[in-house]
């Protein structure tokens, strides 16, 4: 009986790398890139297991989905390397009640992380086309909480409001005022700051229960700058 536990969980991971090849990728992603370098909330490690990161990726760049580095995705937009997406996941503190915006929904790969971990993700993109072939993938793929919307992030989802978390992809000089508005008290918000690429920073806001906000920054990152739409959406 022994033994066949011990047969049955070494032939486990096999059949399952057999069905996915790219899981053993996955796991030394993890293992190398994002454990080593301190993520340690198990349900995001989890879901970064699980994730198939090449799915959201042109095939032209798909050698590249689990090298640690960014991803170029088309029309000048990355997805961000594997481990700022864990550590920004880690530093949000998801939980399984949460209503969570992302500004950038670039190849959907963030809120497809966030997805098993809280509620509901509504995310907004700017580039038409990479919001509907976001949302294309993220419908094949089965992921049923995550809502995508053409617009301009610097005015949130005043519909949706208030949020208990909220992520950005793409840095602005300052986190908008009307994303730290559509924040509930209790709340909490990552995102890069910074007016140009070189001297960004991750910040993370924390909304008190009464309403007044604490920064901190927490490492210096380069992301694609957050564009201004047209005033009318
Ligand atoms: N989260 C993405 C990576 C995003 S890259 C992923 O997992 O793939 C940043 C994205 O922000 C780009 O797709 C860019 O088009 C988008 N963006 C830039 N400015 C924006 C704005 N004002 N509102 C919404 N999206 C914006």
């Amino acid at each position: 009986m022994l033994f066949w536990t011990l047969a049955a969980s070494l032939a486990a991971p096999a059949l399952v790398w057999a069905q996915d090849p790219y899981a053993g990728k996955r796991e030394h992603m993890v293992r190398t890139q994002i454990e080593a370098r301190g993520v340690r909330n198990p349900a995001v490690l989890d879901v970064m297991r699980r994730v198939p990161r090449h799915l959201f990726m042109p095939e032209n760049v798909r050698a590249l989905a689990y090298a640690d580095q960014p991803v170029p995705v088309g029309y000048g937009q990355t997805i961000s390397q594997p481990y700022i997406v864990a550590f920004m996941t880690e530093l949000l503190a998801p939980e399984r009640t949460h209503k969570v915006l992302e500004i950038g929904t670039g190849s959907g790969y963030q809120a497809a992380v966030l997805s098993p971990l809280v509620g509901h993700v509504y995310t907004i993109e700017i580039v038409p086309e990479l919001a509907r072939s976001a949302a294309a993938t993220l419908k094949k793929l089965g992921y049923d909480n995550i809502t995508v919307r053409l617009g301009d992030g610097y005015k949130g989802w005043p519909e949706q409001a208030p949020f208990d978390r909220i992520i950005l992809t793409a840095a602005p000089p300052k986190v908008p005022q009307e994303l730290i508005d559509q924040l509930k008290p209790g709340g909490r918000l990552v995102a890069p700051e910074g007016a140009s690429v070189f001297g960004q920073e991750l910040v993370v806001i924390e909304k008190a229960a009464d309403g007044k906000t604490r920064k901190k920054s927490v490492l210096p990152v380069m992301f694609v700058p957050m564009v201004r739409g047209p005033e009318k959406d």
